[in-house]
């Protein structure tokens, strides 16, 4: 019987989501979907020195934002829950399986005190070990139940004396899996240390704890960051260690994130230092209220930050870059994510928001601006029809839904400027009379739609016997003290007749 694919996303609440951490998030989700089974989150927070507050809603929302929930999971519920490690270490649940690997020599406890193992890694330094680890040569000579006498141990127990649980890395093995996107990946334990996987006060590290849940939730496909990698070994071992290695999950290593020059992981620095953002919401450091800007805040859709995500690492093997997330689920697969780091380019993320912004009707976007893409009183007191149209109009030339109001201020007030080079370069001795000539012709318009405008606009052209660079241009001076922007004819119809004549006299006062 085919395996049901259950897949989950695993953020440890250390700080804000990166966007490389929403993409895994997004490729979990994706593949579930496509699949017709289920996403799961769990929150991996057993390194309680590292957990910052705030960060556990942060992913919770950012899931939210984005439009992909899990639908299993932290936050949602389930049958194997809780999913929280934190909440699974209370109720006991890993305590059993660390005895199991003690119990199977699989596993061992140490007492070595910080500086012990400080001295240690010195002295195999200066014996020219060049990376010191706690393995199976340097066990025997570490304070372990391995090298203690039992007697020795059971007094230290008693005693109460702080101990880890260690994993017993065999000396000189090969450890072969296979991953979905790597290959072949082997590694000989002997560059691999005795990782420590539980504590003495019952916590378990993120190896075990990891292990266990997966296995536990029936995970079928581990679909994770490439920095993971060095610790998928371990991961295998520990399979085989329990007993567990005929449904140890798939694995696949997603490339990393780089910078846009390709020098390097992607940062936050990168971001602040190339304007563009690495999370997907704002975030604001509890500790020293530092705040780095999110896509949500700068006024991303979230469908396009989503297809952007999508891009960075896999493509479709076609020519199509416009997905929507259902498209996605139908499209996705891990065969076509590659394993070289991809680059994050600002402009084709823009480009993306660009095409999402266009792509959506008149309405919807004034029905978003009005609520909340957009704080602008103009946009708050607008008829939304009205807005619609502004939209329409201006949708080709913006990035972002909240730059129309911005950009387009001219439909919702006459302009108190004129554009200075403008004004310099067309508006001239004679201009005045000129256009108070077109105005007389505009004032007798009766029904008054953008195409006859434009035809009247014609006629008053070949009887003045002008080219239309020499009066086009003026009429939108006047009515929007712009140089540039829409098709006139249409932003006048929108305008309405009285309020253009009003703009239209008011305009011609002003020039002179
Ligand atoms: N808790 C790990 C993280 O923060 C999860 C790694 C994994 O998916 O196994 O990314």
């Amino acid at each position: 019987m085919e395996r049901r694919v259950r897949v989950r996303f695993a953020p440890s609440p250390t700080g804000p989501l990166h966007m490389g951490g929403v993409r895994t998030a997004l490729y979990n989700y994706l593949f579930a979907k496509k699949h017709g089974g289920d996403f799961l989150l769990r929150v991996e927070d057993t390194d309680q020195n590292r957990f910052v507050p705030g960060a556990e809603e942060y992913i919770q929302e950012s899931l939210k934002w984005c439009g992909f929930l899990p639908n299993e999971g932290q936050g949602v519920g389930g049958e194997l829950g809780p999913y929280k490690q934190s909440e699974r270490k209370e109720a006991g649940l890993y305590k059993k399986y660390v005895q199991q690997l003690l119990d199977a020599d699989k596993a061992y406890y140490a007492f070595d005190t910080p500086e012990e193992l400080d001295q240690m890694r010195e002295d195999l330094k200066k014996a020219g070990v060049s990376a010191p680890q706690y393995n199976a040569i340097s066990r025997m000579r570490m304070k372990n139940s391995v090298s203690l006498s039992a007697e020795d141990v059971e007094k230290r127990m008693a005693e109460g004396e702080p101990y880890v649980v260690r994993f017993k890395m065999p000396r000189n093995e090969e450890i072969k899996f296979k991953d979905i996107i790597r290959g072949w990946v082997s590694v000989q334990t002997a560059n691999l240390d005795d990782k420590v996987l539980y504590k003495s006060d019952g916590m378990p590290t993120y190896h075990l704890a990891n292990i266990v849940d997966d296995h536990l939730m029936n995970i079928s496909h581990v679909i994770r960051g490439e920095e993971w990698l060095p610790s998928a070994p371990l991961h295998v071992y520990l399979y085989e260690a329990f007993g567990w290695a005929d449904t140890m999950p798939q694995f696949a290593h997603l490339p990393l994130l780089l910078k846009p020059d390709g020098n390097g992981k992607l940062s936050k620095r990168d971001g602040d230092r190339l304007g563009f953002p690495v999370f997907p919401l704002e975030w604001k450091d509890p500790s020293s209220g530092e705040i780095s800007s999110g896509y949500r805040e700068k006024g991303y859709f979230p469908e396009a930050f989503m297809n952007i995500l999508a891009f960075l690492g896999w493509n479709p093997g076609t020519s199509q870059e416009l997905f929507s997330l259902n498209e996605l689920a139908k499209t996705f697969s891990l065969e076509r994510v590659g394993k070289a780091g991809s680059k994050f380019d600002p402009d084709k993320a823009s480009w993306f928001q660009q095409q999402y912004l266009r792509g959506k009707e008149d309405a919807e976007l004034a029905s978003l601006l009005k609520g909340g893409y957009s704080n602008l009183d103009v946009v708050k007191n607008a008829d939304e029809q009205f807005l619609a149209g502004v939209c329409g109009m201006m949708k080709e030339r913006a990035t972002f839904l909240a730059d129309i109001p911005v950009e387009g201020a001219y439909f919702f007030a006459a302009p108190i400027e004129f554009d200075e080079k403008m004004t310099r370069k067309k508006w001239k001795d004679g201009s005045a009379e000129l256009m108070t000539e077109w105005l007389t012709e505009f004032s007798a318009i009766t029904d008054y739609t953008a195409e006859n405008i434009e035809q009247t606009f014609k006629s008053f052209l070949e009887a003045k016997e002008k080219g239309i660079g020499a009066v086009l241009p003026l009429f939108r001076l006047l009515v929007t003290g712009k140089g540039m922007g829409p098709s006139m004819f249409s932003v006048a119809e929108l305008l309405g007749k009285e309020e253009t004549v009003k703009r239209m006299e008011s305009g011609i006062k002003t020039l002179g």
